[in-house]
């Protein structure tokens, strides 16, 4: 069994008391590795992939929270629309227009959350702040969908200083996104940083949602 359940259970220990949420990240990995982490009491998966997501979705227990974290394309999010808990990446206003129809289309609203670009490193997705404004200002007509926070990744980098001032950055856009006037649909709550290699610096820089693969799973081919 590659799926480490002390090291979740020891996870789930340390987030527990910082009232940090765990995305168990599935990608990749059996149903039988997700259901081993169900049965240890894990509710919340993240998955990159449309196709994968939807294969695995009707095939595992009703309750799960399917969370998409991977870049998505405006012409999958029909796919995913019925039943996806929360996605993470949204990376721009046509995107976020598309979930808005195709959550209308399937009478639910779906939670969002606005991925703004914090790694100095490498080119990754994400809005930079003038573009996330101009999303906020667009959201209140996209009545089906609703914005409850932030996601970022920081550099893929042994330098842990260069993460923490990364995620410090998103945690101050955060925080001030948090103090603006805001439409209805616009609730943030949820920051989702942190990953295998450095959610505990984002916990410390304040996280309230790390998406955690390799620890638990196993590395990845
Ligand atoms: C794969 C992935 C993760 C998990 O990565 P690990 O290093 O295995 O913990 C988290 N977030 C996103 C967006 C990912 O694509």
């Amino acid at each position: 069994m590659a799926v480490n359940i002390e090291a979740y259970n020891s996870i789930i220990e340390e987030l527990k008391s910082k009232s940090v949420q765990l995305v168990a990240v599935s990608k990749t990995k059996p149903m039988e590795d997700i259901k081993a982490l169900y049965n240890a009491g894990q509710r919340d998966f993240g998955e990159n992939y449309v196709q994968e997501i939807t294969e695995k979705q009707p095939a595992l227990p009703a309750d799960i929270h399917w969370h998409f974290i991977g870049h998505l394309q405006s012409n999958k999010v029909k796919y995913i629309a019925p039943f996806v808990y929360l996605i993470h990446g949204v990376d721009s206003l046509k995107l976020l227009q598309e979930i808005n129809k195709q959550a209308s289309k399937n009478n639910r609203v779906i939670d969002c959350l606005l991925q703004v670009y914090i790694a100095q490193e490498e080119s990754k997705f994400g809005l930079d702040e003038n573009e996330l404004q101009e999303i906020i200002a667009n959201l209140s007509s996209l009545t089906s969908v609703r914005v409850t926070g932030l996601m970022g990744m920081a550099s893929f980098s042994d330098d842990l200083s260069k993460v923490r001032n990364e995620f410090h950055n998103l945690k101050s856009i955060f925080d001030k996104l948090k103090s603006q006037e805001l439409p209805a649909n616009c609730q943030p709550s949820i920051l989702s940083m942190g990953m295998s290699g450095d959610y505990q610096v984002a916990v410390e820089e304040g996280s309230t949602m790390v998406r955690i693969g390799s620890l638990l799973f196993g590395a990845r081919k």
